[in-house]
């Protein structure tokens, strides 16, 4: 700016001549104008318009004029920023009203637009069934309980009676994680059932034992329309003191009436034999459609139960006392009842799926009909 020389001369000073107030002012006018937006405008305001800018310097230069030259000085440092301000305000809207109609643009939002657009999935049919007759067991004092899936050798055929020689042993049922060795007690296998969870329950649990036992099982067969190598099963084991056929028909009977609803429904006995049962039965149910009025019935034929009245649903029995003593339950003072079956089979009759391959491949618009039950 102006600094003092020995020439000084108060009328001629330097910032104040016209040609230099006119350089500020211009070069004002074009920082602003060459603002790309409002952060830049808001550093050359402050550079142009701000206590040390060039013309704010200047209009200090103007108290140390004589009278006589103030008021021309005045002025025109006066309409110099006058004209600075003006072009701040101007190119002050201007970029205001750039900044909005993109804020528009880049945040509208469009009200058409489906407001979900990851399409909810569904839980497996499966794991809802599973779930549905757990409640009713829970309900009537039941705990749930859990194993491994794959299980002990042992656990899984010799202490439920099923001896190293029988048929379910073999390779072409069970797939085996590690065979039998010498050295070792037992072998590892994909359980074929989840019986061996019963038989963890007898071992670990303080008598009376009331389970039941939902859980994936193993065997080595084809995936097709109606074999499946990885199916679900649930299983039930009660043991107390005085419980006969009678607690187990009457347990059954109550789980087919909970789960299909309405009257009439029953379940019914045939005999059967298992290794861990002792007496054995297949248990079927009353076909929840036409409630057995399509027997010997023309007219109103039964494409549920092939018009046969009754539904096979699985095995059940008394346990065997020879896998009481393998869990170290004394025989003579506990009995109880057993029974099992496979979840895929019922969901297929219940809701008459058709092919096996639906409930394994994962497709969700398989899944969905069955809605989200909880
Ligand atoms: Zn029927």
């Amino acid at each position: 700016m102006s600094a003092p020389n020995k020439s000084y001369d108060p009328v001629e000073v330097e910032a104040l001549k016209p040609e230099q107030v006119e350089r500020m002012r211009d070069e004002a006018i074009a920082a602003f104008a060459a603002a790309g937006d409002l952060e830049e405008l808001q550093e050359a305001k402050t550079a142009h318009t701000g206590g040390t800018s060039p013309l704010a310097l200047a209009n200090r230069e103007i108290g140390a004029l004589p009278p006589s030259a103030k008021a021309d000085a005045g002025k025109r440092v006066g309409q110099a920023r006058g004209a600075v301000n003006q072009a701040l305000k101007k190119r002050q809207e201007e970029l205001e009203a750039e900044r909005d109609s993109r804020v528009l643009v880049e945040e509208a939002v469009d009200v058409t637009l489906p407001y979900d657009r990851v399409p909810a999935g569904a839980r497996h049919p499966l794991t809802t069934l599973s779930e549905r007759i757990e409640d009713i067991f829970v309900a009537m004092g039941y705990e749930v309980a859990e194993g491994p899936e794959a299980e002990a050798e042992w656990l899984n055929f010799d202490a439920l009676n099923i001896g190293p020689d029988h048929p379910a042993r073999g390779e072409s049922d069970t797939l085996f994680v590690q065979g039998q060795d010498p050295e070792q007690d037992s072998g590892v296998v994909l359980r074929t059932h989840t019986s061996p969870v019963q038989i963890r329950s007898l071992l670990e649990r303080e008598l009376p034992v009331y389970v039941i036992c939902p859980g994936r099982t193993y065997r080595a067969d084809e995936l097709d329309a109606t074999h499946t190598p990885v199916f679900s099963q649930v299983e039930l084991l009660a043991i107390d003191e005085g419980l006969t056929m009678a607690d187990l028909k009457g347990t059954l009977d109550h789980m087919v009436q909970q789960l299909f609803g309405g009257e009439g429904m029953k379940t019914r006995l045939r005999p059967n034999h298992f290794p861990f049962t002792e007496p054995s039965a297949e248990m079927d149910m009353v076909c929840y459609v036409c409630r057995g009025e399509s027997v010997g019935n023309l007219d109103r034929p039964c494409r549920t139960c092939s018009s046969e009245g009754w539904i096979e649903l699985g095995g059940c029995g008394m346990v065997n006392p020879k896998v009481l003593i393998a869990c170290g339950v004394d025989p003579e003072k506990y009995s109880g009842y057993a029974f099992g079956f496979g979840i895929e089979r019922m969901l297929m009759f219940r809701h008459n799926v058709q092919d096996m391959r639906d409930m394994v491949e994962g497709d969700v618009r398989f899944t969905r009909p069955f809605g989200m039950e909880i």
